[in-house]
């Protein structure tokens, strides 16, 4: 066995590292996907001739590419050509409808948006309510003028970069507020592959690693499939859409995976169908999760059967992805805790003045290193806001370590709902409630579930001419968040209340509400 060996690399542009694994490690399997095999080689090649591709089209670097399409291999041709372009890689998610799609695309301002024959209405929509023109590149059967995905080819190219320049764009709400576009670095990536090199199986040739997490999100991307990539990996995509706990397990005995990062709901799932217990899942060496405080009596459940220790992990899309985890600690994992920081991540404790704490102690978790991003697109204050004077990110999670370093998520002092790994802020949720004609005021709160950490409840007041029961009821309140925004932000519990209870100074206060 032998570790790809970087040091050759000159380039700035995190995408040439690839060039390195592809060189040593061509003719092994990289993605996998149904039928369909890539070998790095053939991955490399596709993802440098679409970056030639994306330069003929008239892209320039610095120009944002936006990415809406499933997970599949377009994807992740997409990304790595991005990146080798040095256009921007901004992803979106592929349950956001027209709505929230609008925002990325104006935000973003991308030349061009790659999308999928099944999603091509959504950004029909989108084109139609924004007015904004990109070339639409569209993978499958799309619209008269698209550009077929498969044309997008040109000469093999990896465009020179600084360490500082933009590579991704992914978007997040962050503490407040509508989604802001993270501005993740060249310098940011390279850091997260080199991390990724020391996780999962020792020999990259063993490194097998089931993806049925989500591409546009942070751990999909960055830690399910660009740390593997670099590595030298091999990537077992699945659709986040067709999840199915039994295919999973049987996935994981058939093909030997080495490595699976779900959320909790997965984890539920999987413990709670039939077949659990039937299948030999005694080659993961790594099995994780994260997006929200794991369950103990889960992972309890889930490891006696299983027989593999599984671990927490901890990261945010600011930080380009993963900051701490149980497997990579000096004491291994650690029941309740996501485990030490990693070797490059410097963490503080701080209280509400930002005086740091010592261990024991509760206050924000503040990070910096090679891996936090450099700001929010378009957003000075906000950037300004979002580290201390020192230069640290502000988490808006609520920590505390242990004498071992050892830390553990507490609470969030944002206002999010983590609902199966996927964020929900209940601000997006209200302001479209509130567009609803029977709805007066309204206010969106985290109600806890055992499948889903999480989910969101709406407590509704309605208008003074509204009889509930008659002019509206709860299911018509959930079909309007249905109908408008991705399903997973839906109110899965609708109350009806005369008045939402406030503070002094007008604020809900959501303490009350369960
Ligand atoms: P995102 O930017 O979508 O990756 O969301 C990051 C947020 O997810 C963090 O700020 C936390 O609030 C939450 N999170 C991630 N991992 C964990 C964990 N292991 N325990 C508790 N919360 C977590």
């Amino acid at each position: 066995m032998e570790r790809t060996d970087f040091r050759s690399v000159e380039s700035a542009n995190a995408g040439a590292l690839y060039d390195v694994t592809a060189a040593e490690r061509g003719d092994n399997p990289a993605i996998k996907m149904g039928d369909r095999t890539l070998t790095h080689a053939e991955f490399r090649d596709r993802s440098a001739r679409f970056a030639g591709g994306l330069a003929d089209l008239g892209l320039e670097p610095d120009d944002r590419l936006l990415v809406y399409v499933p997970n599949c291999p377009a994807f992740l041709i997409a990304f790595f050509g991005g990146i080798r372009a040095g256009t921007p890689v901004s992803p979106a998610n592929p349950q956001y409808r027209a709505r929230e799609l609008e925002h990325q695309l104006t935000d973003s301002d991308a030349k061009a948006i790659i999308t999928h024959e099944q999603l091509r209405d959504v950004v029909a929509e989108t084109i139609d309510n924004t007015g904004v023109d990109p070339l639409v590149i569209t993978v499958g059967e799309g619209r008269p003028d698209d550009i077929s995905f498969e044309d997008v080819e040109g000469e093999p190219i990896c465009v020179d970069r600084e360490d500082d320049d933009v590579v991704t764009q992914l978007y997040t709400s962050g503490t407040t507020g509508a989604p802001k576009g993270v501005l993740s670095t060249h310098k940011n990536l390279r850091t997260q592959a080199f991390a990724g090199l020391g996780t999962g199986v020792d020999d990259p040739d063993e490194e097998r690693v089931l993806v049925s997490l989500p591409l546009y999100h942070t751990t999909g991307v960055y830690h399910c499939t660009w740390q593997p990539l670099i590595k030298g990996g091999c990537i077992y995509l699945r659709d986040p859409a067709q999840w199915d706990p039994a295919d999973a397990m049987a996935a994981i005995e058939e093909h030997e995976i080495s490595s699976f990062n779900g959320v909790t709901a997965m984890f539920v799932d999987m413990i709670n169908d039939e077949s659990f217990g039937d299948h030999d899942l005694s080659s993961l060496e790594t099995v994780g999760e994260g997006g929200a405080k794991m369950s103990v009596t889960v992972q309890e459940t889930f490891e006696a059967v299983a027989g593999v220790e599984m671990h927490e992990g901890y990261g945010l899309t600011e930080t380009s992805g993963a900051t701490h985890a149980g497997n990579e600690s000096t004491f291994g994992p650690r029941l309740g805790t996501i485990g030490q920081p990693f070797r490059m991540t410097d963490c503080k404790i701080v209280d509400d003045d930002g005086n740091e704490l010592p261990p024991g102690e509760e206050g924000e978790l503040l990070i910096r290193g090679p891996h936090v991003m450099k700001g929010y697109h378009n957003l000075p204050e906000e950037t300004d806001a979002a580290f201390d004077e020192n230069g640290y990110f502000r988490t808006g999670d609520i920590a505390r370590c242990d004498e071992d370093n050892y830390y553990e998520i507490i609470d969030r002092a944002k206002d999010v709902i983590v609902t199966a790994g996927y964020n929900v802020y209940p601000s997006e949720v209200e302001d479209l409630l509130r567009e609803h004609e029977a709805v007066a005021d309204v206010a969106v709160v985290g109600i806890p579930d055992e499948r889903r950490n999480e989910v969101p409840k709406a407590f509704v007041v309605p208008t003074p001419t509204t009889t509930v029961g008659e002019d509206v009821t709860a299911e018509e309140i959930t079909q309007f968040a249905l109908d408008n925004l991705a399903a997973y932000k839906h109110p899965r519990m609708v109350e009806f209340m005369d008045e939402l209870p406030r503070t002094a100074s007008g604020k809900v206060r959501k303490i009350e509400l369960e």
